[in-house]
């Protein structure tokens, strides 16, 4: 141990993890998002090493207590304690395990600034990889009920039955992702999309939790549902990124590394 006039602060918190980067010859960058200090980038020392203790916890869907200590520029990790093993119940299932990255990418882009705590975020994160490790919900519900309800902590949410505009009670047949969601006939944008009121119901319906009334919706509303969320997603992330400066961009379409 060193011995200087720095000073060591540890920490604990329990998260998931989002992604894993290599790092020289046997340390890993671990990205969390925490409980309590919201999205943390931390070393992983030695874990690529056949003898480590902890390599194997923290891979991608790790729920895991850590503990660490703020270094200079990156945290280090010390501890991990596995809380929930969702990693090996998705990579068993192709379609869970795409849709649970899904889930992590969306999460780590909608994290916001290192260490600003997002619990919402986190409780939504843990949620939807508990509901898809245990496979007995539709996948695809699983990702629209979390997409909607991680935009709305975002202060994204879509209008789902008054107006985007000017709040007039609904259901209305106008949808504009650019106005913020359904629209009224006198306030609907030319190019609205006009979704089936099925649709809506079931985005309500999953913005809500009602797992019976969105179950029982049929197929050709729930493709429609995903590709109104997906497009109402895409449209407020790129929108982020054009606010952010240059140097904060990310590369588009960034994937989990396993290895
Ligand atoms: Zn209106």
């Amino acid at each position: 141990m060193r011995c200087d006039d720095e000073r060591v602060s540890l920490y604990r918190d329990t998260g998931v993890v989002l992604r894993v980067q290599k790092l020289g010859e046997a340390d890993r960058i671990v990205t969390l998002l925490t409980r309590r200090h919201g999205r943390v980038r931390a070393v992983a020392k030695g874990v690529r090493r056949t003898t480590s203790r902890f390599g194997a916890r923290l891979e991608p869907f790790g729920h895991v207590d850590v503990q660490c200590y703020t270094g200079r520029t990156l945290d280090v990790v010390t501890q991990v304690v596995t809380v929930d093993g969702f990693g090996a119940r998705l990579v068993a299932d192709y379609g869970r395990y795409t849709t649970g990255c899904a889930v992590l990418e969306t999460a780590e882009r909608l994290a916001g600034a290192e260490g600003e705590p997002v619990l919402r975020l986190y409780l939504l994160v843990v949620g939807a990889l508990r509901a898809l490790a245990d496979g007995q919900r539709d996948t695809s519900l699983v990702l629209d009920a979390f997409l909607l309800r991680a935009m709305t902590a975002a202060g994204w949410a879509p209008a789902l039955s008054e107006c985007a505009r000017c709040a007039r009670p609904g259901p209305h047949r106008a949808f504009s992702i650019p106005a913020g969601g359904s629209m009224c006939g006198g306030c609907r944008p030319a190019g609205s999309a006009t979704p089936s009121p099925e649709t809506l119901r079931l985005l309500q319906a999953l913005v809500d939790g009602d797992w019976p009334v969105a179950e029982s919706t049929p197929r050709t509303a729930r493709r429609e549902g995903s590709g109104l969320v997906a497009a109402h997603l895409q449209w407020h992330l790129e929108r982020q990124l054009r606010s952010l400066p240059l140097v904060e961009r990310r590369a588009p379409g960034g994937t989990v590394e396993t290895g």
